[in-house]
């Protein structure tokens, strides 16, 4: 602790701080200067608030020297903490993104909801069962219901779960279904909530206050740690400001002063943080580039009738796309990111040897989406008999439905194609197996598409017998050939 005493104090001023000091238990180192005396105390200060000097006579100012916080400062973990749940590692290199609705509304809300975020790339769902609403009058959630929907829809997909706890009687509940206990805003000085939660051994998402400086979110994060629970994830998601624009003011500063002054884990929340849609996606950016370890996301497959927060809600094609963004920013800032699936649902071109060849691996490795062919009748028969392909469809079709379009044909027809594509959204890969890449990369640009045009790897093989033709049906001299 650092007393400063006004100008002039005197002596007996000097000593009556001295003696109160003492008293605390802190050792005193005076500095007599010419204009102020300045008492250096070293001691118990996490318990005492500089207050207590300050308001003394003969005190100009006193600042304490150490943070009031032990085990959430950078000092007691120099190396971070990395929180791991499963496979899934929050604080490390990669960048997590979980996302999710507001709150869980229906089985079929929530299991779309999955999907997408799997398809995100994302690792955790999010979404509310118990509900803190402004208003007693507004959807509180469903409940356990709720968590039960949420834990099978997570669990088809390989996704965790992050629910918020509002009471400590909801404690077992959340045990039960959720694999990360979400603290909201509302609740981050429920002190006997956070008491509760340190005796647990399941990771803590923990909310900045709306009005909580960075200070107090560590206190806060002390009560948990202190207790004996150290897997706790920060989260900036907005504090009260004068703005009245957005719903929030997204304080993407805290996420650099937490890193720095703590070893914890901290995730941005732009969709609290805005409370618009339109502000989450720069926002999200913004936060991953400021070095965010996650994003905490809503996204909701009908926003428009969404129960709660149904405005800062993403669609799920919005989710698709932020992802995408994502992967080209977490890398400039040293993270990593698990990429969107691209193969939600795959169109080939050309139902021949390579096509064929194609959606076969495909069916073989596992891949369970939808595979349509655009091809000559022949081909599509023979495609749908061998598995290849589920059904044929019009180029048109193909280039609107599908998220990853394979042109296997040849180079003359490729370049026929890619002008046609133009229907292929900006969530679309397109590539190819055409051999001379100069053309064809050059005609995907003259052609302006909005999907991405990724030049694919020439193959080779014999045209001689078409789809049936594998590579378990080749002599060894003929593969070597
Ligand atoms: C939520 O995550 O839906 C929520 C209520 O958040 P916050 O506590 O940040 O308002
Ligand atoms: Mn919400």
């Amino acid at each position: 602790m650092i007393v400063v005493m006004e100008e002039g104090a005197s002596e007996a001023l000097v000593q009556q701080v001295i003696d109160r000091m003492v008293e605390m238990e802190f050792t005193v180192h005076r500095s007599t200067g010419l204009v102020h005396t300045v008492l250096g105390g070293v001691g118990p200060e996490e318990r005492i608030d500089p207050q207590e000097f300050e308001v003394m006579e003969g005190v100009k100012e006193a600042h304490r020297i150490m943070s009031p916080y032990k085990l959430a400062s950078r000092h007691f973990r120099p190396g971070g903490t990395v929180v791991r749940v499963r496979d899934v590692e929050i604080g490390g290199e990669e960048m997590v993104l979980m996302a999710g609705p507001c709150s869980v509304e229906s089985k079929e809300q929530i299991r779309r909801c999955a999907e997408v975020v799997a398809e995100a790339g994302g690792k955790v769902i999010r979404g509310g069962a118990f509900k803190p609403r402004s208003s007693p009058y507004s959807f509180q959630g469903l409940g356990e219901e709720g968590l039960q929907m949420m834990r099978e829809a997570a669990d088809a997909h390989g996704l965790l779960v992050i629910s918020e706890v509002m009471d400590s009687s909801q404690i077992p509940l959340m045990m039960r279904y959720s694999d990360l206990l979400q603290v909201g805003a509302r609740n981050m000085q429920n002190f006997n909530l956070l008491r509760e939660l340190s005796k647990i051994r399941k990771p803590i998402l923990l909310k900045r206050g709306i009005a909580a400086t960075i200070e107090e979110l560590l206190l806060s994060a002390e009560y948990v740690l202190s207790g004996g629970n150290y897997e706790v994830i920060l989260c900036e998601r907005g504090i009260r400001t004068f703005e009245s624009y957005t719903r929030n003011t997204m304080d993407l500063s805290a996420i650099p002063v937490v890193h720095k002054l703590s070893h914890l884990p901290i995730v941005a929340d732009p969709s609290h943080g805005t409370g618009r849609r339109d502000q989450v996606i720069p926002m999200a950016r913004a936060a991953v580039a400021a070095g965010a370890d996650g994003l905490l996301v809503e996204m909701h497959p009908d926003p428009d009738h969404a129960l709660s927060d149904g405005a800062q809600s993403l669609r799920p094609e919005q989710l698709i796309e932020l992802s995408r963004q994502l992967q080209m920013i977490a890398p400039a800032v040293g993270r990593k990111m698990q990429p969107a699936d691209i193969m939600e649902s795959v169109a080939i071109v050309g139902v021949g040897l390579i096509g064929g060849s194609f959606g076969l691996a495909l069916r073989e490795a596992g891949f369970a989406g939808p595979i349509v062919g655009v091809s000559s009748e022949r081909s599509i028969a023979e495609g749908v008999a061998r598995g290849a392909i589920d059904r044929g469809v019009t180029l048109e079709e193909a280039a609107a439905t599908s998220s990853l379009l394979y042109l296997a044909q040849p180079i003359s027809k490729i370049l026929e194609v890619i002008p046609k594509l133009g229907g292929a959204g900006s969530g679309t890969l397109i590539t190819d197996a055409g051999s001379t890449k100069g053309m064809i990369a050059e005609r995907a640009r003259e052609s302006k598409l909005a999907a991405q045009f990724l030049g694919g790897h020439p193959m080779a093989g014999k045209e001689s017998r078409g789809q049936e033709r594998r590579k378990q049906d080749y002599s060894e001299a003929e593969l070597t050939s």
